[in-house]
């Protein structure tokens, strides 16, 4: 198992405190790690600002054959990243074997095609005898910093499109789950020049602050919590860096009586539990209209309690446990206090599973009401909340009334409806009659409290490079 940092080409134990990596599944240390040092990342910032004036110099095409190799090393090496990633977070082998590790390769070659293929305005005499140009180039070095609930995935998110647009990288993977950005460390040092890749381990109070307030880093790539979100925000104030912030999500889910019911429960029992929750666009926040809310609540928990979660043989599982002890008992605590309501009831799941693990039962919570903690607050974990309403207008206001602003859906079979209730949603995706479906060429990314800044598609190739207007004047 990889255990060295990578810092401007050398591999490194780190100089600061022992961390334990625990696997979810049984709570068992699967290994002890030192967190850098503070005078490790100022190394790493360095090596990154050092090597910036050759690698922002290359041409598109040597950074896109860079990228394609990247993808064709992890491909070859998909079953290992796969285990390895499945042993850190607990996720089903299966989840990352045939959804993570594809739309991972899939992320690095789509940002090969499009640093190839930037679009600008044409160059032109804008003003008499002057000549215009757009240039794209690369920001410097960025700072990025990952989640625990897709660590490879998220890395991928950030390192393609700022690695294509020509930027120098200091990279943080989770303090709860290193190991895949650990084994990427030596993939990438084998393909990219010494520093243009520099990756620290440790936690985001020592480390990820030294990187948010370095100030030799020109921007700061976060997915995280709203609140690390405003902290980076602040730190970033310090030196005028540029951010891209994925925050969390609370995702509404609109379900009208003519939607067609099979595919609203497959389509929730799927993707209101996909990695245990623990997915900022989880179909987590279910609006059912009146004529079909007693039968989707009914569906909806016999379908769930189907949900394999401890089968012994893990390939057969659909989801797999919380990251942490901690985090199983912050949900834990939302279910709990929710059930206290009078009004509430939890037709399935609702408590801890299992002896070993972070294991909690996939929930439903049937009777929820607007103003309800479970219904405003980020759970993430394996629970879904229901709530009635009757007319559309209801629906919509209830739907955009959340500091939250990722994802949302609508379930119906009226098309004309909606597209017109799709504009009305202040969320960075809505989806009609499916909800949780990403792919390269398309933007992800959060209004609101859920940050800015794209990840995936063009628009994050942009998010990562600066327009620059070129004039010359050739007048006599
Ligand atoms: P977190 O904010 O605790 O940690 C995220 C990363 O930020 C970690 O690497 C952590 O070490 C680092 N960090 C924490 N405090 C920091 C600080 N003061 N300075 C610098 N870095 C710091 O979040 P988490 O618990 O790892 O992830 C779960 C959260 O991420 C959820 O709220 C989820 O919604 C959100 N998320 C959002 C998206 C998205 O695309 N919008 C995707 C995945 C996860």
């Amino acid at each position: 198992m990889d255990s060295q940092m990578l810092i401007g080409g050398d591999f490194l134990d780190g100089e600061g405190a022992e961390q334990e990596i625990v696997n979810p599944k049984t709570g068992a240390v699967i290994t002890r790690l030192a967190e850098a040092g503070t005078a490790q990342v100022e190394k790493a910032v360095a090596a990154a600002a050092r090597v910036f004036p050759a690698w922002s110099a290359t041409t598109p095409a040597e950074r896109s054959s860079c990228l394609l190799k990247i993808a064709d090393a992890i491909e070859k090496e998909a079953e290992a990243f796969a285990s390895l990633e499945a042993l850190n977070c607990g996720k089903p082998i299966n989840a990352v074997r045939n959804d993570e590790m594809p739309a991972i390769v899939d992320c690095w070659r789509f940002f090969a095609g499009a640093v190839r293929s930037m679009q600008a305005p044409v160059a032109a005499e804008y003003l008499p005898n002057h000549t215009s140009m757009i240039r794209r180039d690369a920001l410097g070095i960025v700072g990025s910093i990952a989640p625990w609930n897709y660590p490879l995935m998220m890395m991928t998110w950030k390192l393609a499109p700022a690695l294509a647009g020509g930027n120098t990288v200091v990279f943080k993977p989770s303090e709860l789950t290193p190991l895949t950005a650990l084994k990427m460390a030596h993939l990438l040092s084998a393909i990219l020049p010494e520093g243009v890749v520099n990756i620290v381990f440790g936690r985001g109070e020592t480390i990820g602050n030294a990187i948010i307030h370095h100030p030799g880093v020109d921007m700061v790539s976060i997915t995280g919590d709203v609140a690390t979100g405003k902290k980076v925000l602040s730190a970033a104030a310090g030196t005028v860096k540029r951010t891209h912030l994925e925050l969390g999500g609370k995702a509404p889910v609109v379900v009208f009586n003519d939607a067609d019911m099979d595919a609203v429960v497959r389509g929730v029992r799927t993707f209101g539990y996909y990695n245990a929750g623990q997915d900022c666009t989880a179909a987590c926040r279910i609006y059912a209209q009146d004529g079909i809310y007693e039968k989707l609540v009914a569906d909806l928990a016999g379908a769930v309690s189907t949900l394999a979660f401890d089968r012994p043989d893990d390939t057969e599982n659909e989801l797999g446990p919380l990251i942490s002890r901690r985090q199983r008992d912050r949900v834990e605590s939302f279910v709990t206090r929710a059930a206290e309501q009078r009004h509430i009831e939890i037709v399935t799941g609702g408590g801890v599973a299992g002896e070993r693990g972070f294991f909690f039962r996939p929930t439903v919570v049937a009777g929820a009401l607007q103003d309800d903690e479970i219904v405003r607050r980020e759970v993430f974990g394996p629970v879904v909340t229901v709530t009635r309403f009757s007319d559309a207008e209801q629906a919509m206001q209830w739907a955009n009334d959340s500091d939250y602003g990722l994802a949302s859906s609508i379930w119906t079979k009226d098309i004309g409806k909606a597209m017109r209730l799709a504009a009305r949603l202040r969320y960075g995706c809505t989806w009609i009659n499916t909800h949780f479906m990403l792919c390269s060429e398309m933007p992800h990314g959060g209004m609101k409290q859920s940050g800015y800044g794209k990840d995936m598609s063009i628009y994050a190739l942009e998010d990562y490079t600066v327009p620059r207007h070129v004039m010359i004047s050739f007048a006599d």
